[in-house]
């Protein structure tokens, strides 16, 4: 299938490692000019060059915090008018809520909602105008079936979700897509820290930790992020137009529930 996004321009946040990065691999793979973003100028650099030289697009390296205002402002200069936004960056600590004050709480609000807000609030009205946007929120499969440890992570996207459940109807009829990617487990360098905090807390050890959580997986293994990322630019392609305000479930069947 030809995604019919060619020629397009996407922002991709945390595109360094990952979930990001493999959302920017497959949208480049397509064709697309990606701008990528992640705080860590010296990886951030690596990964553009090997993303250009696979693929042959334009792909410009931005090193910011994109959960910040001079981030962002950042990204958009460098790419003033994109078509397609995948908001992502890190996951909040792990902890227990007993232990977060409010200075804990803000952050998480900050970096898991208010920074994907944000940027839909500057980029949604040249969307509209141009009539073409896909904006797809990397959240987590935390929205649907909390996990204990990750409660700042469970209620910051919990907010994002309602906020692009009403937000999306508001857009569709412009050609502007805005869905939520929610990944169960993938093997990156962020899962690895989870399953070692786990293991912690459960007096396991990690090895342990890790065939418990990969025997949670109806799939019995981790996903490829790249399997993320080609789900994510069939979300973002001209073909996709017909989807909105979805929450998209991709973790290999680990969710119990029938719907
Ligand atoms: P990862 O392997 O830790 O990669 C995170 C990427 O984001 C890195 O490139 C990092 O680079 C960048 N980044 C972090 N904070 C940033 C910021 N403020 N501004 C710009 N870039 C930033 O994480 P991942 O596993 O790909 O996870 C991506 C997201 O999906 C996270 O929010 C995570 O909680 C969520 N998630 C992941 C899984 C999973 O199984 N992997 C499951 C559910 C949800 P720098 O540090 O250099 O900035």
């Amino acid at each position: 299938m030809d995604l019919g996004i060619a020629g397009k321009k996407a922002i991709v946040g945390g595109a360094s490692a990952g979930l990001g990065r493999a959302c920017a691999l497959a949208l480049a793979r397509e064709g697309v000019d990606v701008t990528i973003v992640a705080r860590t100028a010296v990886n951030i650099k690596a990964v553009a060059k090997e993303i250009g030289s696979e693929t042959g697009v334009k792909v410009i390296p931005v090193a910011a915090d994109i959960n910040s205002d001079e981030g962002r402002a950042a990204v958009l200069q460098a790419c003033p008018e994109p078509d397609i936004i995948v908001n992502n960056s890190g996951g909040p600590p792990t902890g227990n809520f007993r232990d977060w004050d409010r200075q804990a709480w803000l952050a998480a609000l900050n970096n898991n909602m208010l920074g994907a807000v944000f940027m839909i609030k500057e980029t949604v009205d040249g969307m509209i105008a141009r009539k073409f946007g896909r904006i797809v929120n990397i959240t987590s499969s935390a929205v649907k079936a909390p996990i204990s440890i990750l409660g700042l992570s469970n209620s910051a996207r919990a907010g994002l979700t309602g906020f692009v459940a009403g937000t999306s109807r508001e857009v569709a009829k412009h050609n502007v897509t805005i869905n939520n990617l929610l990944p169960g487990d993938f093997d990156t360098g962020r899962h690895q820290e989870n399953t070692r905090a786990l293991a912690k807390v459960q007096n396991r050890t990690y090895e342990e930790m890790k065939a418990i959580r990969t025997a949670a997986v109806a799939a019995g293994r981790f996903g490829d992020p790249l399997e993320l990322g080609n789900l994510c630019a069939y979300l973002c392609s001209d073909q996709a137009g017909f989807i909105t305000g979805q929450n998209l479930l991709i973790d290999g069947g680990k969710y119990p529930g029938t719907f």
